[in-house]
């Protein structure tokens, strides 16, 4: 089990972006985590994944723990081992590697393990398969979205954490998108998907949580937010 509890995180100090939030991913469940521009939801994310300090930022209260262990102290790498990785941005992979180079790098794992995750990863997108020799900087945006979700999955992970996904992408990719997050989902990874696109992460998600100046306001199972229009329409801009 993924947990956040109570968390504050302070960025510069002074400035409380995180007040008080918990959330859990249980194994193998999907969560979404949804909330305007600026309520902290990548806050969140960079406090699982290891990456506050980079940015400045420092949890001040309470923790974040996988399997009631400790983690938010640990580096980045640390957690990868175990087993907590974040889909980086599109634009951060590699352009100048070949798709497979890129995905080798994303295995934090033994020589041996490489070639069946490889393989795994090609099942998930064959079209990664078919361009695997291509330099990456020549695929097309949804191909490196694609790449950069493969090279997460290439670490094995329990606990894949998504941020916005679907954004800026066409209506015919975010499907796409959406049919990827539930067969990795299907191979029993949890999932803690950040999303703009409430109906989008409210349709594969378990549980949803909305955020709001760094506090959690909503906390309920998904189908339950989507069925109520009062929160469709004040917290989720469904209308
Ligand atoms: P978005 O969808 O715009 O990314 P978000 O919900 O992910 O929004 P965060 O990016 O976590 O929100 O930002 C929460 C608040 O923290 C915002 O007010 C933002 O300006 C501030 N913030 C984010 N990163 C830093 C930083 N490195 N230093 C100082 N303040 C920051």
């Amino acid at each position: 089990m993924l947990r956040v509890r109570n968390l504050e995180v302070v960025y510069d100090d002074v400035m409380l972006v995180l007040r008080g939030v918990s959330v859990t991913v249980p194994p193998g469940g999907v969560v979404a985590l949804l909330g305007a521009n600026g309520a902290g939801k990548t806050t969140l994310l960079r406090a699982i994944t290891g990456l506050l300090d980079v940015h400045d930022g420092e949890v001040t209260k309470g923790a974040v723990t996988l399997d009631d262990e400790p983690v938010h102290h640990l580096r980045p790498a640390a957690l990868v081992r175990r087993g907590i990785c974040q889909v980086m941005e599109a634009r951060r992979i590699f352009a100048e590697l070949t798709v497979e180079e890129n995905l080798r790098i994303g295995g934090h794992t033994s020589p041996s393990r490489i070639k069946p995750r490889l393989d795994d990863v090609f099942d998930l997108f064959p079209v990664l398969e078919q361009r695997r020799r291509r330099t990456a900087g020549y695929l097309s945006g949804g191909e490196q979205q694609m790449l950069a979700i493969g090279r997460a999955l290439m670490a094995e992970p329990r606990y894949l954490l998504l941020d916005e996904p679907s954004l800026g992408l066409a209506p015919r990719l975010v499907e796409q998108v959406r049919e990827i997050i539930m067969a990795i989902n299907k191979r029993g990874t949890g999932i803690l998907l950040v999303e703009q696109n409430a109906t989008m992460a409210l349709s594969i998600a378990g549980h949803g949580y909305v955020l709001e100046t760094g506090r959690v306001v909503l906390d309920k199972p998904a189908a339950q937010l989507l069925a109520d229009d009062d929160i469709r329409e004040f917290y989720l801009g469904l209308g």
